[in-house]
């Protein structure tokens, strides 16, 4: 669990003002732990405190243009934001279900795909990976093998 003064740290070391919406902003997106949608992110801000929508919306606009989140654009076009380097491992990789639109932040360990392995082999310094696995998610998966088939016309 992060704790509010590290948020701030971590506002401060990118030149952002730590206003408490920004750092409720940021709890929610450490508290998921996985890539998030905007409103997802809205609707957690809101269990704790009121919270406008455009101003959540703003911050997360900050958070990405400072690097301190990451977003992603996914095909259902509903960005998902995630913490990046700022909580995670400083390279993960995601995966992300195309019937749930799930996405969980991985390790890039756990994708076997270290950092400093891959700077290796490529003969460079890895600053950043970015990639993302497609699939179907075990939770989807299981759900698929109990419905019932088609009927058929
Ligand atoms: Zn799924
Ligand atoms: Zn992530």
């Amino acid at each position: 669990m992060m704790s509010d003064a590290k948020f701030r740290d971590i506002l401060r070391e990118v030149g952002i003002e730590a206003t408490p919406i920004r750092l409720a902003v940021l709890a929610a997106m450490a508290e998921e732990g996985r890539a998030v949608s905007a409103m997802e992110i809205v609707s957690a801000v809101r269990r704790n405190r009121p919270a406008n929508k455009v101003t959540v919306y703003r911050a997360l606009d900050l958070f990405v243009e400072k690097g301190v989140a990451l977003r992603h654009a996914l095909e259902d076009r509903a960005f998902r934001y995630c913490l990046g380097a700022a909580h995670h491992s400083a390279f993960h990789c995601h995966v992300w279900c195309r019937l749930c639109g799930r996405m969980e932040c991985v390790s890039e360990t756990a994708v076997g795909l270290g950092s400093g392995e891959l700077g290796e082999r490529l003969g460079m310094e890895v600053t950043g990976v970015e990639i993302r696995i497609d699939g179907i998610c075990g939770h989807c998966r299981r759900a698929g093998e109990g419905a019932p088939s088609r009927p058929s016309h």
